[in-house]
Formats: structure tokens, C-alpha cells, sequence
């Protein structure tokens, strides 16, 4: 288990009340002919079993059925077999699965009891593929893996996914430590996953290029409205009793004296579109929402970047009014430099 989340070693389980609470929520939320993605996660999902799961899902059937919610699952793969494929394949789940490399990269995933998972995550694959079921790859890339892209991003490859997303190590929850890459070392990073990209026709899709060329192609075909529109996500978290934090899953458990709890409210009291209604009155999220705009006024990738992030404000600066962090240097900021150096050199030859 590697993961952000407080308390993550606790076992508590979501009760099939709170899970028809927040598909009530999602009915709510979602307007026809539009689709909400529940994304379970959290320490390990699967941990919960077959069983469980199945009866936390069933709330959702009725929007599922109705093309109005999508699940997503992030996770280890360690625990999924035959039946879990069955699962997953019978709910239409989409799936992620975490892991950072090949074996010397992977150290830090590891079980409850600190056998390193690798094997297992590997094997989980297997399965997953061996049944047909697509799915994607998060890799977190620490200051081993920002030097070796091509055979970090050769070994997810040949994993088989049809997405890979890379995520350069940041300070959030409960990793409080700075990630020591410095912003030169991300740089050449990206570049070379650009010319990774460019020698690899056809492989899986990277995320963060997708997003860029997204960007690009809307920039300059004239609908950067439509850009804009995927800006701010409230992304409302509910933890296993219920209680919803908003802008960031970073959040959830944390409380501290300036901002309290974090907590919109509670799915078994009140609706989520309600909680969003009133997000205004949350210290953290006036907080974040000044933080935009300084962004907005002040940084010039705000147009590709539009801000987001609120979790690494807070655990980076202690702030959410703040702009600049470690995340948005190294992932947006370093992109984009590293594109341009790219061009430039493209130019130049
Ligand atoms: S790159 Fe950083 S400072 Fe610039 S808009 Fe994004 S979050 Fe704000």
C-alpha cells in the first residue's frame, strides 16, 4: 500500500447506506445525456472484497444502466483474480492501476507488512489482461525515475495499458517531505518523454502530453473556451462515514487549527449539489478560489495550466491563497518549458 490518505493502514469500510446516499447525490448531479465518473479509492479498494463491493456498487445500478455515472477504480492490482475480472468486467469499472516502474523503481509499494508488492501488482496485469479488461497505469516518478524515462516509460508500455499517467513525486498528505527534483531535472525529464512519444507511434497514450495537445489544438482552432471549461473541478470526496471534503481527495481526514475539518457536510444530511451550493462559505475554498485568481493575474501558464491543485497549495505552502508549488512546477510549468526547448531544437536542426 502506498498512498496519500491519513489513516490509511485503518480498515474502515463504507456501509451500503452512505453508497445509496451518494448515488442519490449523483442523481442530482448529473444532467441527461451527461456522465459523472465514481472513482473508488483510498488505500485499496479491492480490500474490501467481492462481496462488499458488489453491494456498494448495486445503489448505483438504476444511473449506471441510464449511461449517467461511469465507475473507475484505483488500484494495486494485488488482489485481482478470475473473479475480481468478472467483477469489474460485469460493472463496466474502469480501471487504474498504481505502479511506478520496473522492480528497482517500485520499492516504495509495498503491503501492509512491507513485502514490496511488484510481483503481485505484475501478476494482477496479467489477469487483467488475460480477461480482455483495459486499463491504465499511474506512476509516481521520484528522483530515480526523473533520470530514466525511456525505460521507465518502455517498462509501463509494455504492460499493455491504454493510458499511462505520470505523476512526478509532490508533497501531499501524508508524504511531507519535499520531492528534491528541482525544476531543470523535470524540464529535461519531459523533453524526453516528448521524444519518447515521438519515437513511439501507436504505444499507449501518455496523460499528460494528451492533455497538452488537447490544449493546443483547442488554443489554436479558436475554442479555448472549451479549454476553459474543464478548469475547476469540486471534486467531492466521500470518505467511508460519509463526510465530504471538496477540491481536493488530499484532504479527507486532515483538520488542522486554521481550517478545521475541511468537511462540506455529510451525504447522510444533505445532498452533495447542496454542499456545492454553499462551498462559498468554506474558509479553504474562498481561500483557493483567491489563489486562482492571483494565478489568473499573475502567471503565464495560467492559460494552459487554469490553476488547479488546491491540496498542494495547502500541504507545499500552508496556504491556499498561495500560487506557485513543486506540482505545478515541475508537471505544468516544466511541460510546457520542455515543449518549447523541443520546438526550438526541432527549429534549429
Ligand atoms: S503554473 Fe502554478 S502558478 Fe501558474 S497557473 Fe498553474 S498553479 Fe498557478
Amino acid at each position: 500500500m502506498y498512498c496519500y490518505l491519513p489513516f490509511r493502514r485503518l480498515s474502515n469500510e463504507m456501509s451500503p447506506e452512505i453508497a445509496q446516499a451518494v448515488a442519490d447525490s449523483a442523481a442530482d448531479l448529473t444532467d441527461p445525456g451527461g456522465q459523472l465518473d465514481i472513482v473508488w479509492h483510498g488505500g485499496e479498494p479491492l480490500a474490501l472484497g467481492q462481496r462488499k463491493f458488489t453491494a456498494l456498487l448495486a445503489p448505483f445500478e438504476q444511473l449506471r444502466h441510464a449511461g449517467r455515472i461511469q465507475h473507475s477504480v484505483q488500484t494495486n492490482a494485488t488482489l485481482i483474480d478470475d473473479e475480481w475480472c468478472d467483477l469489474l468486467a460485469r460493472y463496466q469499472v474502469r480501471v487504474g492501476v498504481s505502479i511506478d516502474g520496473p522492480a528497482a523503481l517500485n520499492t516504495r509499494r509495498v503491503d501492509l507488512r512491507g513485502r514490496p508488492a511488484f510481483d503481485r501488482i505484475v501478476r494482477g496485469i496479467r489477469r487483467l489482461r488475460d480477461h480482455g479488461i483495459r486499463f491504465s497505469v499511474i506512476a509516481v516518478v521520484g528522483t530515480e525515475g526523473i533520470e530514466q524515462p525511456e525505460s521507465l516509460l518502455d517498462f509501463l508500455a509494455d504492460l499493455g495499458p491504454h493510458t499511462i499517467g505520470l505523476n512526478v513525486e509532490e508533497m501531499e498528505g501524508v508524504n511531507d517531505q519535499r520531492c528534491g527534483i528541482a525544476q531543470d531535472q523535470a524540464e529535461r525529464f519531459w523533453q524526453r518523454v516528448l521524444n519518447w512519444r515521438r519515437t513511439h507511434d501507436g504505444g499507449p497514450a501518455l496523460r499528460e502530453l494528451d492533455r497538452l495537445a488537447d490544449y493546443l489544438y483547442l488554443a489554436r482552432s479558436g475554442q479555448r473556451d472549451e479549454w476553459c471549461r474543464y478548469g475547476l473541478d469540486p471534486i467531492p470526496t466521500v470518505s467511508v462515514d460519509g463526510d465530504v471534503v471538496l477540491m481536493s481527495p488530499e484532504l479527507a481526514g486532515i483538520s488542522d487549527d486554521a481550517y478545521g475539518d475541511f468537511l462540506a457536510g455529510n451525504v447522510r444530511s444533505q445532498s452533495i449539489s447542496s454542499m456545492l451550493a454553499q462551498a462559498h462559505r468554506l474558509r479553504y475554498v474562498r481561500e483557493f478560489m483567491t489563489g486562482l485568481s492571483r494565478c489568473q493575474a499573475e502567471c503565464e501558464f495560467f492559460d494552459f495550466c487554469r490553476g488547479a491543485q488546491a491540496c498542494n497549495r495547502y500541504f507545499e505552502n500552508g496556504s491556499f491563497a498561495t500560487t506557485e508549488t513543486d506540482y505545478c512546477r515541475l508537471t505544468r510549468q516544466a511541460l510546457i518549458t520542455a515543449l518549447h526547448t523541443s520546438t526550438k531544437k526541432e527549429i534549429a536542426a
